[in-house]
């Protein structure tokens, strides 16, 4: 005899909350399991193996390797050599990653103004030769740095750095990944000398701040758009990493830059899917991207964009919006191949 007079098929014992979900409109989307997508800054060559697995094991299908962080480059100040060698090793690995893990890399590679570099000309010199490669789609990361590790580097000659990657990467019809300073919260108070744990810097020596005001972090962004103009290169060939609560409305408001949300760190930032979600709302799909900036010297999670992806369903935005945000504006920005996904 049926238990649950309201089901009589039911063998319960008595009503679950089975019984009471029939009209739930909640259709799980089961597409989102294997929707292809990119992640278009990382540098995931400074991972380990695993951990590069583990983007191909969550469906990662192609990503930007950047190569040009200060972070890989033990001289201060650094000089044009040792930038030089950040890039040959990421073309050394490319196409080893690529066959170990399956998904397609495409390469950036970029003078960051992070640190002081003492013949920048020299450097400039030499990426006009790697600008011909077909693995490199895009230049970056750089852009203005309001305040610089171990040794200041003036803002005029930051500016004429960032400026020329920028007219190269218009002659050579490349995107340009810019590094976007986040507006960062005062985190807990932690003991004296261990810096800031999750983050493998001698923390101690950041200088003072060279671009000061109200918003450092934001003038810094539309400094890059003013020498943008003034290199020719159009703002929708501009993908502008770090988007931030204290930079979105900037960026897709009053530019036509794409912004990138790097979802990878939380802890540090405070951006997650929330913010994307908000953006998307607010602008729409058409210039969001998101990225996970993994790197070997910060504590960052390699499925943070996975993850969105269900949280940005979560919220409220469609498959097909999350598609495009995820896949086809990567695809389409940095070349990436379309296979039928
Ligand atoms: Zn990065």
């Amino acid at each position: 005899m049926p238990s649950d007079p309201s089901h009589p098929t039911s063998p319960t014992r008595r009503p679950t909350d089975e019984a009471y979900l029939d009209d739930d409109p909640f259709d799980p989307p089961s597409s989102l399991l294997t929707l292809p997508w990119a992640d278009c800054h990382n540098h995931a060559h400074t991972l380990s193996w695993e951990d590069r697995e583990r983007y191909a094991i969550s469906g990662c299908r192609a990503m930007v390797l950047v190569a040009s962080g200060y972070h890989w480059t033990p001289y201060k100040p650094v000089d044009a050599a040792d930038v030089q060698f950040l890039w040959d090793d990421v073309v050394n690995r490319r196409r080893a990653i690529e066959r170990n893990h399956f998904f397609e890399t495409g390469l950036a590679l970029g003078i960051h103004t992070g640190v002081r570099i003492t013949n920048p000309d020299d450097l400039l010199a030499l990426m006009e030769e790697y600008c011909e490669l077909d693995e490199v789609v895009a230049l970056g990361e750089t852009g203005i740095t309001p305040a610089q590790h171990a040794e200041s580097w003036g803002l005029d000659e930051q500016r004429a750095v960032v400026q020329a990657q920028m007219e190269l990467a218009d002659t050579y019809d490349l995107p340009v990944l810019l590094h976007t300073p986040n507006q960062i919260e005062d985190g807990p108070d932690y003991r004296p000398g261990v810096g800031l744990p999750g983050f493998e810097s001698n923390t101690s020596l950041g200088q003072d701040l060279v671009l000061t005001g109200d918003n450092p972090e934001l003038e810094a962004v539309k400094m890059d758009v003013e020498a943008a103009a003034d290199a020719g290169l159009a703002e929708e060939r501009i993908v502008a990493s770090h988007a931030d609560s204290n930079n979105v409305d900037y960026l897709l408001g009053e530019t036509d830059c794409y912004a990138s949300f790097t979802v990878g760190y939380p802890w540090l930032t405070g951006v997650t899917a929330t913010d994307v979600a908000e953006a998307i709302h607010e602008y729409g799909p058409d210039r969001v991207l998101m990225d996970t900036d993994c790197a070997n010297i910060l504590k960052t999670d390699v499925f943070s964009v996975k993850k969105a992806i269900f949280e940005l369903y979560r919220l409220g935005i469609d498959v097909d919006d999350i598609r495009q945000v995820v896949w086809e504006n990567p695809r389409r920005l940095f070349g990436f191949e379309d296979q039928d996904y």
